[in-house]
């Protein structure tokens, strides 16, 4: 079902609202308007016309459907399943897929918008897109976990193509789901692995993806902290977050010597001020359903939103949910330096009251692109029937985040911005100049 998009796009954060106004708003912000208010900021600094920025923030096609599997017990139940598809003037669009109780059209589009300009800070020739269903994953079986991918697949598969727009996984959805991804949409179009990445390493998929959105946090943390004159074993690390990123951050930087004292799940936050045993973590996780931390013994164990005001904090890294560090909570941080591996986990008002207290954000837009990246060379190695070593993927993995970050780093010195404002405005000015040299804007 294709959705006519229109004047409801109508761009809501206009920067001639006095600042108290626009953060009255923030209260009751939506995500896709904090996208926007973050973008509309660089777009400033760039002059950009009200007519570019109406081209570059619409997107460019929504879809929203049903779909409808049979239980194990025979009943129907029904789920709604969304694709938004930002923007391809730097190519195919490229973005996950969610499976969350609270994917809704608004959160899908300002993830969508996201990942166009994710792929232009790190230079990929790709657009963006996102999609999701409303649906707890750990409510279904295996047998409906499929189920309900095909029937989302037969939705969807028009719309869907290694040369449109090609998904990956996101939070609830993992490599399986992807393998039964590409199988269903096989079924309409032929072979053709390179429609979906993330797949199972053993189905075409690429070594080092996995690991891949951490690695990346952990790499970019490791550059920024020393940029920054601090000591890796002096930085104290809190985590939000045990799932892929989190996990895998954690490991980078218990590896790299920093002292990981708090990690949080689902379940609580698991707290040690003299740092985590994180392999222990990991260890302990695996015995557990979802690889939760429930019952791990060998810590302090907190409330679950403990974790972001532990007090004597150096490194505050959200790797969980969007909207999480807010006007309201954002006085009780500690750390000077916060990474972004989480999509929007900063809200904007909460983001100006970090800047103007000299606190550090590292932005999603840069932090957790690694993910997508090897996304990138997963796609790659389909078209060329090749296979990388993990070795290879690594080491361009590496060079592409630490490319990416000099330049966000050298503009926000030039310019006087924030990290943020930097990667938005290099992303736009790509995606702005492609969108240029097709004509689309003048
Ligand atoms: P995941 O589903 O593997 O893990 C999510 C984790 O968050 C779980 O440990 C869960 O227990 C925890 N969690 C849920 N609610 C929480 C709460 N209130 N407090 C603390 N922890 C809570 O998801 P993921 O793939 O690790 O993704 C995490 C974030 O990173 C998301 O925002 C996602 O969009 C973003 N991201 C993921 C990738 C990727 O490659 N997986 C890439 C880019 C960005």
């Amino acid at each position: 079902m294709i959705l006519a998009v229109g004047s409801r796009y109508k761009r809501v954060c206009q920067h001639n609202l006095p600042y108290a106004a626009l953060f009255q708003e923030a209260k009751s912000m939506k995500a896709f308007e904090a996208t926007q208010y973050f973008f509309d900021t660089a777009a400033d600094r760039l002059k950009l016309s009200e007519s570019t920025r109406e081209v570059l923030l619409m997107p460019k096609r929504e879809v929203q459907v049903q779909v409808t599997i049979e239980r194990d017990n025979g009943d129907l139940a029904t789920f709604v399943g969304f694709r938004v598809q930002h923007d391809n003037s730097r190519g195919p669009m490229k973005g996950g897929l969610r499976y969350h109780p609270e994917v809704n059209l608004d959160e899908v589009r300002s993830l969508a918008s996201l990942m166009t300009w994710k792929t232009a800070v790190v230079d990929l020739p790709y657009g963006g897109a996102k999609g999701g269903i409303g649906v707890d994953p750990a409510t279904l079986s295996v047998r409906e976990l499929q189920a309900l991918t095909r029937a989302f697949v037969d939705q969807i598969h028009d719309i869907i193509g290694p040369d449109t727009d090609i998904p990956a996984p996101d939070m609830g959805t993992d490599h399986r789901v992807m393998g039964w991804f590409r199988n269903q949409w096989e079924k309409y179009h032929g072979f053709n692995p390179s429609v979906i990445t993330g797949k199972p390493v053993e189905e075409y998929g690429a070594k080092g993806r996995e690991e891949a959105t951490g690695r990346g946090v952990g790499t970019l943390t490791v550059k920024l902290v020393k940029r920054l004159g601090r000591k890796a074993e002096e930085s104290k690390v809190a985590i939000q977050g045990f799932g892929n990123v989190g996990t895998h951050t954690a490991k980078y930087l218990a590896d790299a010597q920093f002292p990981v004292v708090g990690i949080s799940d689902a379940t609580g936050t698991y707290y040690d001020p003299e740092g985590l045993d994180v392999h222990d973590l990991l260890r302990h996780s695996l015995t557990q359903p979802r690889g939760a931390l429930t019952g791990y013994k060998n810590c302090e164990v907190l409330p679950v939103d403990a974790l972001l005001s532990l007090e004597d904090i150096d490194v505050l890294i959200p790797a969980a949910l969007g909207g999480v560090i807010t006007s309201a909570n954002v006085d009780s941080i500690s750390a000077k330096v916060i990474v972004e591996a989480a999509n929007g986990p900063i809200l904007p008002l909460a983001d100006k009251r970090l800047n103007e207290r000299g606190v550090t954000v590292l932005p999603d837009i840069l932090a957790n692109a690694g993910g997508v990246t090897v996304s990138y060379f997963e796609w790659v190695q389909n078209r060329q029937h090749y296979r990388w070593s993990l070795d290879r993927v690594r080491q361009e993995l590496d060079r592409t985040m630490n490319d990416a970050f000099e330049g966000v780093w050298q503009l926000a010195q030039e310019e006087q911005v924030s990290l943020r404002t930097a990667a938005f405005m290099i992303a736009i000015n790509r995606v702005r100049r492609a969108a240029e040299l097709a004509g689309s804007v003048i």
